[in-house]
């Protein structure tokens, strides 16, 4: 359940146990006091969510998972029945019965953590939903037999009853609980993001207005909405709201399954089951979603900057150029430089590809140190780099590559225990540019960023070469050279 559980829930903490001990003894007797004011119309509740909440505490916690702590559980709930119920014995069967449902499902989590091998975020949405299936069996099986002691019905009608409520409980509240974390930063909201849960209680009360088995069903849409539209939490909160709430309306003939007859086991037996069915769906949908969205921002980082050294990548800063140009500055003065690192051979033959790698990496740090919050830093292939910036005028920029050639000539780079230096060769170009023909301007600077290059590589290396944005001729270039590499 990795992939559901995010931010730690702090209720709980591993160094405080009697703190843990009282508060789980707490929640045990809220959340069964509610289920047992749900006992409306048999002995056993409609919706019984204690099970799934504890699962989930358990799930979630892994230092929780010790007897002393079930037994905590235990114990609250057969007091709570001792002093509410005069059931007996049975007590201990049903609330047994409990304790399965809750240690089965933590259990088959707990496991699935200490497992080495990742899955996907929806083959453990969807082991979460077997063993919250398998939860229920075993718990049904002795709750049936525990009931039987306290209902005139025979094992299987009770199996039937506690399946299908533990099993829809289970499905509703698990998401709930294995997502719930605190909130984080909170979008700018906006009138239409209310529109699926509008849709949703229009939804609702089509069902309620209709009725019949077929109605259970009217809300999946607008869920799946929400699902696309919500986060994983709220998703799961608003599917539990709804199933809960279809369950309540059902057993009170409100929305009115079994037409003109009192409402039969078997009937809220498969009425159950179709709303358990019903909440699976939006929560594989918003865990699709969320596994689609994390994928593609996971692909665009990648595609947006060079793995090795960090920097914009070619098409990252094509991407950020064309952002600039949507945000619609004016009109700027703008420099490209390329930057090809000299005699960058040498150092792979002579110390290695790593330790290649590791200058290439220290270089572009060192350059994206230099260029600040003036510009982007991009690496175009191999040991050559661009810089985009917005400088005052033509001397700002030939002041700023200048800084970045001294700052790479001394700049000592460390592989392993030798000390090595490299130069850089520059070609500048610079010119006005309208925000909306940004990178039209900066492939034509390129270009001539490309011509500089070559003069400062062919004028000694070490150096920076410039040529004057207006002029076209190879005459108005001008080199500033430096000291040659050693
Ligand atoms: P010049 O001064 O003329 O630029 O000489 P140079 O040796 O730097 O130029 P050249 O283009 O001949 O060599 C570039 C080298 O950069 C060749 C290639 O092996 C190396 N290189 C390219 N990409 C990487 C990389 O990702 N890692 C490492 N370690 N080396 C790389
Ligand atoms: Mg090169
Ligand atoms: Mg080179």
């Amino acid at each position: 359940m990795r992939s559901l559980l995010m931010t730690p829930f702090r209720l709980f903490r591993e160094d405080k146990p009697l703190r843990n001990t009282v508060i789980l003894f707490v929640l045990t007797t809220l959340f069964y006091a509610m289920g047992a004011t749900l006992r409306l119309v048999e002995e056993l509740s409609l919706f019984w969510p204690l099970n799934a909440v504890m699962a989930g505490v358990f799930a979630r916690h892994t230092f929780l998972n010790r007897l002393n702590n079930y037994v905590v559980c235990y114990v609250a709930m057969v007091l709570y029945d001792g002093l509410t119920t005069n059931w007996g014995t049975a007590s201990f069967i049903i609330n047994f019965s409990n304790i399965v449902f809750i240690l089965t499902f933590a259990l088959l989590v707990q496991r699935d953590k200490r497992r080495p091998k990742r899955a996907t975020a929806l083959a453990n949405t969807l082991k979460m939903f077997n063993y919250c299936l398998l939860a229920s069996v075993l718990c049904a099986c002795f709750g049936a037999v525990g009931s039987s002691g306290i209902d005139s019905q025979t094992f299987w009608p009770l199996f039937a009853d506690w399946f299908s409520e533990q099993f829809s409980t289970g499905v509703l509240v698990l998401p709930c609980m294995l997502a719930l974390s605190w909130p984080g930063v909170t979008k700018p909201f906006h009138v239409q993001h209310l529109l699926p849960v509008v849709a949703l209680a229009f939804s609702v009360g089509i069902s309620v207005l209709i009725g019949g088995v077929g109605s259970l069903a009217f809300p999946l849409p607008a869920l799946i909405w929400c699902a696309v539209r919500y986060s994983l939490l709220m998703t799961a909160l608003l599917t539990l709201v709804t199933g809960a709430a279809e369950i309540m309306l059902m057993a009170n003939s409100i929305i009115n399954i079994a037409v003109g007859s009192h409402l039969q086991t078997p009937d809220m037996f498969s009425a159950r089951l179709g709303i358990a069915t019903m909440a699976i769906c939006p929560i594989m949908v918003s865990v699709s979603v969320s596994s689609i969205n994390a994928l593609m921002r996971q692909v665009s980082l990648r595609a947006d900057f060079d793995f090795l050294t960090q920097v914009y990548s070619r098409s990252g800063l094509y991407e950020a150029l064309r952002k600039l140009e949507e945000a619609r500055m004016p009109r700027n003065h703008l420099t490209v430089m390329l930057l090809d690192i000299d005699y960058f051979k040498s150092i792979n033959d002579n110390y290695g590809h790593e330790c290649g790698d590791k200058v290439l990496t220290s270089f572009a740090r060192k350059v994206q140190q230099v260029v600040g919050e003036q510009g982007k830093v991009a690496r175009m292939g191999g040991e050559e780099f661009a810089v985009l910036a917005m400088t005052q005028d033509a001397t700002a920029a030939m002041a700023l590559a200048e800084n970045i050639r001294l700052a790479i000539e001394q700049h000592r780079f460390r592989w392993r225990s030798q000390t090595l230096s490299i130069t850089v060769s520059i070609g500048l170009s610079n010119g006005m540019a309208d925000s909306w023909q940004l990178t039209e301007t900066f492939n034509s600077l390129l270009n001539e960023a490309d011509k500089s290059l070559y003069r400062s590589k062919k004028g000694g290396r070490n150096r920076t070469s410039a040529q004057e944005p207006s002029s076209e001729s190879e005459s108005a270039a001008d080199s500033l050279p430096g000291s040659v590499a050693n």
